[in-house]
C-alpha cells in the first residue's frame, strides 16, 4: 500500500520524532514494505516516517542506484527503527540533496562522510554500525527527518532566502509532482 507523502509545511514535519516499542507496533515489518513501496513509486532513495505522516523513529533507505559509483551499495536496502547518532566524523562535503518533500528543489548541503549509529532492523535485532559516503549522506538526511529537521534548513541564509516562494507554493500544492502527496495548505473544498 503506498502513503501519500507529507509535504513542506506541515507540522508533522517539524516534530521530534518519538521512539518505539515492539508492542506498540506488531504490523511494522508492514508498515515498513508500505514505506518502501512508496519510496519506489516517487522514486526516492530514502523515506522517514513523518513523511508519510507517523511521528516515529522510523527510516527506510535504498541507496543501491548509487552502485556504480560505490559497489558496496550493491543490494543497500535497510529500515532502522529508533536510531540513534552516535558519532559523526571526517571532513564536510557537499552533495546537491533532494527530498520528497521538497519536490523541485534541489541544493548543495555540505555533511560528515562517516556516520555510526545505533539502531534496530525490522526484526528488532539490534546493530551498532559505521556507513560512510552515500550510504551516509542518505542515512543523515533521512535522520534529521525525525529529528524535525529538514535539508533547506542547513542553507545559508541567501539560499533560503532564494527558495522561500517555492517553498510556500509547494505548501499549497503548486507544484507539479508526479506521486501522490498532501499539501498542508490546500484550502479545503476546493
Ligand atoms: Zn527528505
Amino acid at each position: 500500500m503506498k502513503y501519500p507523502i507529507i509535504a513542506y509545511g506541515d507540522p508533522v514535519l517539524r516534530k521530534k520524532a518519538t521512539a518505539f516499542e515492539p508492542d506498540e507496533y506488531p504490523h511494522i515489518k508492514e508498515l515498513v514494505e508500505n514505506m518502501f513501496e512508496t519510496m519506489y513509486a516517487a522514486h526516492g532513495v530514502g523515506l522517514a516516517a513523518p513523511q508519510v505522516g507517523m511521528s516515529m523513529r522510523l527510516f527506510v533507505v535504498d541507496a543501491s542506484v548509487f552502485d556504480d559509483e560505490d559497489p558496496s551499495l550493491k543490494g543497500f536496502k535497510k529500515a532502522f527503527l529508533n536510531a540513534t547518532i552516535l558519532e559523526e566524523t571526517g571532513e564536510e562535503w557537499g552533495f546537491n540533496e533532494g527530498c520528497l518533500s521538497i519536490p523541485d528543489i534541489r541544493e548543495d548541503v555540505y555533511r560528515k562522510p562517516t556516520v555510526k549509529l545505533s539502531y534496530y532492523d525490522e526484526n528488532w535485532k539490534h546493530h551498532e554500525e559505521s556507513f560512510s559516503g552515500m550510504a551516509a549522506r542518505v542515512i543523515q538526511h533521512e535522520y534529521d527527518h525525525i529529528e524535525g529537521k529538514l535539508f533547506t534548513d542547513k542553507l545559508s541564509p541567501l539560499r533560503k532566502r532564494l527558495i522561500e516562494k517555492r517553498l510556500k507554493d509547494i505548501s499549497r500544492g503548486a507544484v507539479s509532482v508526479d506521486y501522490k502527496m498532501k499539501f498542508p495548505d490546500v484550502k479545503k473544498g476546493r
